[in-house]
């Protein structure tokens, strides 16, 4: 008897990416560039130009639980580098977007973890407070030793400043910044 398990499109997908971003993988025609530059691959399950055509065949339970999106850096080389103009890196900021929106557990967690906590950071500061994402970033994973030495070259070379940069004007310009996106998430939640 097969056990094999068959694999139900999800032809809603694309459209739903296409929707909220107005960016069309559909244009991919399988060049490869976005893979060949990105410099984050070798840590991907699936290469930048794989997770693309996934999204076209409207595999979404593959990509929504993959860690590639986890592992791009945003640096932007493959969206620079596609010659059909698909904006890869833009959809794999919203890919992660869904996948957490729908209940997915984040496979590479400390990614997540430190998105969350940089975003706390300049909510509160208007600006990075290193030294602070640092303290948040060690209470949240235990890992209380970790670069500890990176921690302390930083810090004797200046670059870690024990004191926040404070303006009260700049935090509230951020708080309304969030509260902005935060309304226009809900509404779109709601659509
Ligand atoms: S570079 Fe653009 S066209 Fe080429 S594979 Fe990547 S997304 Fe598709
Ligand atoms: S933005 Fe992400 S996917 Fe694109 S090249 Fe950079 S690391 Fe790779």
């Amino acid at each position: 008897m097969s056990t094999q398990t068959a694999i139900i499109p999800d032809a809603k997908f694309l459209k739903q990416i296409d929707k909220k971003i107005k960016v069309n993988a559909n244009l991919c025609y399988q060049c490869r560039k976005c893979s060949a530059g990105c410099p984050m691959s070798y840590a991907m399950d699936y290469t930048p130009a794989q997770l693309i055509h996934a999204i076209r065949l409207g595999l979404k339970d593959l990509v929504i639980n993959s860690k590639t999106m986890w592992m791009c850096s945003s640096c932007q080389t493959c969206t620079t580098r596609c010659p059909q103009e698909v904006d890869i890196a833009k959809i794999m900021d919203t890919v992660k977007i869904i996948a957490v929106s729908e209940g997915i557990k984040p496979p590479v967690s400390s990614v997540h973890i430190f998105n969350k906590a940089a975003l706390r950071n300049i909510k509160w500061f208007g600006r990075m407070y290193e030294l602070g994402l640092i303290g948040d970033l060690k209470l949240r994973t235990f890992e209380f030793f970790k670069d500890m030495g990176l921690g302390v070259k930083m810090f004797l070379k200046g670059k870690l400043k024990i004191i926040p940069s404070l303006s009260l004007n700049r935090t509230l310009t951020t708080f309304n910044i969030f509260s902005r996106v935060s309304k226009k998430e809900k509404a779109e939640s709601n659509n």
